[in-house]
């Protein structure tokens, strides 16, 4: 259902008080030609409302011609920034940026956030947007969590579909996004809210087993069957199943590229206002699939690259794979439990 300019107007001015937006400061949009017309548009109204000093800036899309799909999170790293220095520049005197065309995963966008800017990314559709409006308690959810994932040595995750895996952790930073940047640096997402950090280099261990029902994106399927992936020192060694392992398989393969089967970011969802239901009414263009990453008790796990938590890994293969069901522990003391949020102040 498509919503109003005035909704939309309405949400970006409550999105960008979150943000902390102050008169007179630097907002930037970054626009690409795939960028949505309503939520750029909505954005700049909303913007001068508020009496920001604004810029536009488009940048031509990138990748297409490589990735296998029009997804925003199907082909990442390079950017138009790589070589364009004037926009680089532009993008970091700038007091807030609200990215319509995706930099995530770019050494761009780690330049950008060390001058102190903070990074909104918006991607999905409108009525997303609005229906996934941050708050404040998503913000308090997140950092509860968040506290209890820095202090963590060791994550495990079981479920009774057969996942039985672990990691150590403490090497990388903690992930918290709760779909707004209201800190210096912050880089965040409308919508979102989960918390994630990436195993400890050679740690991740076992066996995760995506049951009938789990989403892979950027696929944007529902699994018909259940896929086995075996993980031994940090890497997907092995996926067992039908046809989605098939597909899995082949599509990793088609990167050419070994670091694609690294274990990337592990975490679990936090959104309750997300559902798992959502992708599967939705054409596949229509959204990067943020309902199924966020959905809260998710176990959220990933592939590919690490450089988003200051790593080398850089390749443009990555997979999010948001599961049901799971039990996953922070030495020893249950986060989620069959798919469910155990702690209150996460709740
Ligand atoms: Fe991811």
């Amino acid at each position: 259902m498509a919503v109003s300019n005035s909704d939309l107007v309405a949400g970006w001015k409550e999105v960008l008080t979150l943000c902390n937006l102050r008169v007179g400061e630097q907002v930037t949009i970054l626009t690409s030609d795939d960028s949505h017309p309503q939520v750029v548009a909505t954005c700049q109204i909303a913007c001068s409302q508020m009496g920001a000093i604004l810029t536009l800036l488009a940048l031509a899309p990138m990748n297409g011609e490589k990735a296998l799909s029009r997804d925003k999170s199907g082909f990442v790293g390079k950017t138009a920034l790589e070589t364009n220095r004037v926009a680089l520049a532009a993008l970091k005197s700038s007091d807030l940026i609200i990215d319509t065309m995706m930099l995530l995963f770019s050494p761009e966008q780690e330049q950008i956030l060390k001058t102190g800017a903070r990074m909104l990314l918006a991607v999905e559709p409108p009525e997303i947007l609005l229906r996934l409006l941050p708050t404040r308690a998503d913000k308090l959810r997140a950092l509860a969590a968040t506290a209890c994932l820095k202090q963590a040595r060791r994550m495990t995750v079981v479920s009774d579909a057969g996942t039985d895996f672990h990691c150590e952790l403490g090497e990388y930073p903690v992930l918290t996004q709760h779909g707004f940047s209201d800190l210096p640096g912050k880089w965040d997402h409308w919508p979102s809210c989960f918390v994630a950090t990436w195993p400890n280099e050679k740690t991740s261990q076992g066996r995760i087993v995506m049951d009938t029902g789990d989403i892979i994106l950027p696929f944007k399927r529902y699994l018909r069957s259940p896929v086995t992936l075996t993980i031994e020192e940090g890497y997907i060694r092995r996926i067992d199943g039908g046809y989605d392992a098939e597909f899995m398989r082949e599509f990793i393969d088609s990167f050419n590229d070994p670091q694609a089967y690294a274990m990337a970011h592990v975490g679990w969802g936090l959104m309750t206002r997300a559902h798992w239901t959502t992708l599967g009414l939705y054409d596949k263009e229509a959204t990067i699939g943020m309902d199924a990453r966020a959905f809260a008790g998710n176990f959220l796990f990933s592939s590919g690259p690490n450089t988003e938590a200051g790593g080398l890994r850089d390749t443009p293969c990555h997979l999010d794979i948001p599961l049901r069901n799971c039990s996953l522990s922070l030495d020893g003391v249950a986060m989620t439990q069959r798919g469910k949020v155990m702690a209150d102040d996460q709740r």
